[in-house]
């Protein structure tokens, strides 16, 4: 987790501030965010949530992630083939994804700065350096060809 994620009562203050309420289901959906370790799935989350609150429903859990990603405390990503998966907001970085093991690296956003001033230039086209991963094959894959 990076030194600027934000810790669980910012996140209910930045809900509070935006005038809703803040419910059991929205603190632990929180909570399992600042604590967990990368990228969940919602279906981790809501395990994850329901571990704590176990009758919090899947469908609030999903309902919760949708907020907080309108209120932007929260991104998703696709990694692989997979479900999306979601962090905080404050971790935004990139991903590379291995095509070959399925290990996903995040590297700071600032790798695809020439790049996204490129495409900017070029073509006026944004580039969204944290949603989609970046694919190929990883180092330890590489060497294990050459074997
Ligand atoms: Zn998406
Ligand atoms: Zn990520
Ligand atoms: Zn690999």
């Amino acid at each position: 987790m990076s030194p600027e994620s934000p810790d669980v009562n910012e996140i209910l203050s930045e809900i509070r501030g935006a005038t809703k309420r803040v419910t059991v289901a929205k603190r632990t959906v929180a909570e399992v965010l600042v604590a967990a370790p990368g990228h969940l799935t919602a279906e981790e989350i809501t395990q994850e949530v329901q571990s704590r609150q176990p009758d919090v429903s899947p469908s609030t859990v999903y309902r919760i992630l949708e907020e907080f990603e309108a209120m932007q405390i929260v991104v998703h990503a696709h990694l692989d083939q997979h479900a999306a998966v979601f962090h905080l907001a404050g971790a935004v970085h990139g991903h590379l994804t291995c095509d070959e093991c399925g290990t996903t690296f995040e590297i700071p956003a600032a790798h695809f700065d020439a790049l996204s001033k490129d495409l900017m230039r070029t073509f006026g086209f944004m580039l969204d350096r944290h949603h989609v991963a970046v694919t190929g094959t990883c180092e330890y894959c590489q060497a294990n060809r050459r074997l």
